[in-house]
């Protein structure tokens, strides 16, 4: 599953540099598919929903850093532990239990998200 942010969030903001999937925003940020990604254009993600790469979304959190489940694959393909939970010195990042993912399906969005 994907790693979310707690409202205990203090804004330190050490966590948004460690995302291998620049899955992380700053509270009140627009965010895009392609950012930190190969994604381009018009594609359908691992789990039928679709959507345009470069188009701006609106923030999914105006208080606090949040994390784009979609891009979140819990670091898997890249490291060994969620890297944004490592670090975070709050611990507030933590399992989402509304993002039900394997280990496979973590790995097939990391493929998915980058393709080169
Ligand atoms: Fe990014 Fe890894 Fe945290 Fe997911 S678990 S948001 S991929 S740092
Ligand atoms: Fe918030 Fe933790 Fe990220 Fe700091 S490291 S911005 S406290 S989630």
């Amino acid at each position: 599953m994907a790693i979310k942010i707690t409202d205990e969030c203090i804004n330190c903001g050490a966590c948004e540099p460690e995302c291998p999937n620049n899955a992380i925003y700053e509270a009140a940020e627009e965010w895009k598919y392609s950012d930190g990604t190969t994604l381009v254009g018009t594609m359908v993600l691992p789990n039928g929903k679709e959507f345009n790469a470069e188009e701006l979304q609106e923030p999914l959190d105006d208080e606090i850093y949040f994390i784009v489940a979609d891009k979140c694959t819990e670091c898997k393909g890249f490291h060994n532990e969620p890297q944004c939970a490592a670090v975070c010195p709050v611990d507030c990042c933590v399992p989402d239990e509304d993002t039900k993912e394997v280990e496979e399906d973590l790995l097939t969005k990391k493929s998915f998200l980058h393709t080169k």
